[in-house]
Parts: C-alpha cells; structure tokens; sequence
C-alpha cells in the first residue's frame, strides 16, 4: 500500500472536467520517485505530463513562471497545503495525506510526557487527520489536550517549516508540545517558536524523543551569528525571487534600519540561497535572510557569514532584545 495519498481519480476527473491539454507536475524532494507514474496518470487522463525537476521545499515556491513559460494550463502541485492566497496559473494542490497509523506511536510517547499534564498537538499537513485519534489516546491517559487553531494555518494543529502560529496560539496553555511527524525539521521549529518542550512522535522511524537538546544549540549558535554580524559593517539584505518568499517591503525597511545603524547594506535578488552562491560576494560580512528563514536556522553551519532573519537582524540594530527575540521568535510566522 501506498504510505501517500495521490489522490489519482481525483486528478483524472479534474483533468477531465477542466479539459486542460499540458499539465506541470510538482513535486517536493521526497515525493520526485513518484513523478514518472504520476505523469502516466496525467496522460491516461488525456493532458500532456511535465514533471518539474527542480528542487521544492514548500508551496512558496509555486512553479508559477516554469509553468507559464511552458505554456501550461495546470500545476498540480504535491505535497503541501495551499499557501498563497491566489494563483496565477490555474493550480491543484494534493496535499497527499499519509496513510500510515499513528496511534501506536502517540501511545509510545506517553512515557515521555510523564511530567506534564497539559499537551499541546502539532503536526503537518500530512497528519492533521490524525490529530482527534491522538487526543483521544492523550485524554484517555489522563492529560488535557489542546490544539491551536488560532493561526494562519488551513487546518488545525497545522505547521510549516516557517510558520508555528497555531503551537504559538496555545503555547499558554500546555506545558509541553507533542509532534506527529516524520524529521527533526517541524519538531524543532515549534520548540524555537513556543519555548516549550517538545516530543516527537515519528511513526515512520517509529521513534519518540525530545528534540530540547537540539533547539538549545541552536539559539546558541544564533547568538554567536548575531554577536559576529554586530561587528559586521557591510551586509547583503536577500530578497526572495520565489513566488512565496518575496518580502521586497521588509528587505527595504531592514535596509534602512542597517544604514540608520552605520551598516553598509546592499539588496540582493536571489532564488535559492546556498553557500555557494553567497561565496561568489568575499566584501559582504554578513547577511539578512527575508527568503526562506529556516535556512538561518537548519543550515547556518554551511554559510561562511552570518546569515540571520530579519528578527535577529532586529537585536543587531538594537531595535529588540536578545530576551524579546527569544519570546518573539527567531522568526515570525509570515505566511
Ligand atoms: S519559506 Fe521555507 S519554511 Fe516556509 S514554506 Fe517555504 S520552504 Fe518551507
């Protein structure tokens, strides 16, 4: 059995129903294998398949232009929930649903939330349709239970790599976080984001643990970043050229605060930002990163500079203290 759902008679009938003659595939990194069948499905259903083959790490990076310069009529983008308030390619959004089960895995983490009694619940879209199961597992063993719905999110107890305002919207309330999901990555952005301990529940490695450790050496990575770009003089301010990354306003505005500061700053237009690309500029000392904010904090490590989110970029101005950031957020939610 599948452990995704594609949803293919789904797709078939839209292909159908919208008579769409050339449909772009897209698909996140983890998914790409199912690329090669997913096209078959589109033919079968009468459109000509283009799988795009460039890297996806969430619905931001809609491939709106690859599309239109294609002469497309459909993306139907996997893999994600809908992020952007419109589109201007028509566009399918298969959020593939896991279909693995979770209860045993919620039930092997009771043992970890011993000390707390009030939990909070947060997973990807992936999972949200687990989330009454697990409450009811949680409930059963004695604990009060809360999901955020608060937040920007379409569904709740949702999160993104970038947003967190559903765990923000209940962190309040509970002691501790409970995560159903698969990596580290989603885990450990509702621990820097509520400050509160955080358990993974990860039916696929069939793991539970605390991901605290790891989100403490992270705020101690970033603030050696932020002690290291305070004697940075001049700075890249990034502008995001992907659909959902673009913050031209807040770039201006971080700009002008480093200048106010005595900073040399500079705008840079960028797609992907990778250690490579950045290498390419040896006068810059450090860079602010209004893109994808989750590069700042999973993959600083690779970046020669200091690469900080415009938050951090705040305390470096002097604008937010080092104590408000980590109440604030490393990042803010911005979907
Ligand atoms: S901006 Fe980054 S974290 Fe947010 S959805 Fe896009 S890839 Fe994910």
């Amino acid at each position: 059995m599948e452990q995704f759902d594609f949803e293919e008679e789904r797709i078939k009938q839209e292909i159908k129903k919208l008579k769409v003659k050339r449909v772009l595939i897209q698909l996140p990194e983890g998914l790409k294998p199912h690329g090669p069948r997913l096209a078959r499905v589109v033919e079968k259903a009468g459109a000509l398949p283009i799988i795009s083959a460039d890297p996806c790490y969430g619905a931001c990076d809609l491939a709106t232009a690859e599309a239109e310069s294609l002469d497309v009529d459909l993306i139907i983008h996997y893999g994600h929930a809908r992020l952007q308030k419109y589109e201007r390619v028509p566009t399918i959004y298969v959020e593939a649903r896991a279909t693995i089960r979770v209860d045993h895995i919620a039930e092997k983490a009771l043992p970890l939330l011993d000390k707390w009694r009030r939990i909070g619940l947060a997973t990807t879209v992936q999972h949200v349709q687990t989330l009454d199961n697990v409450k009811e597992i949680l409930l059963h063993a004695g604990k009060t239970v809360v999901i955020g719905d608060a937040g920007h999110m379409n569904y709740q107890g949702q999160v993104i790599g970038c947003d967190y305002s559903n765990a923000k919207s209940i962190a309040s309330d509970v002691e501790a976080f409970l995560f159903i999901g698969g990596g580290r990555f989603h885990a450990l952005g509702v621990a820097l984001s509520t400050q509160k301990p955080t358990i993974i529940a990860d039916p696929y490695e069939k793991k539970v643990f605390s991901i605290d450790e790891e989100a403490r050496k992270i705020l101690k990575q970033r603030w050696a970043n932020i002690d290291e770009a305070k004697r940075a003089k001049n700075f890249a301010v990034l502008v995001g050229l992907k659909p959902g990354q673009k913050r031209l306003e807040e770039a201006l505005n971080i700009k002008e605060r480093l200048k106010k500061n005595g900073k040399k700053p500079y705008l840079f237009a960028i797609r992907n930002v990778t250690p490579e690309v950045l290498m390419n500029f040896p006068s810059v000392d450090a860079y602010v990163n209004t893109a994808c904010p989750r590069l700042s904090l999973d993959d600083a490590s690779e970046f020669q500079k200091p690469l900080l989110t415009i938050n951090e970029t705040l305390v470096v101005v002097g604008k937010l203290s080092w104590e408000k950031l980590c109440r604030k957020g490393l990042f803010e939610s911005w979907t």
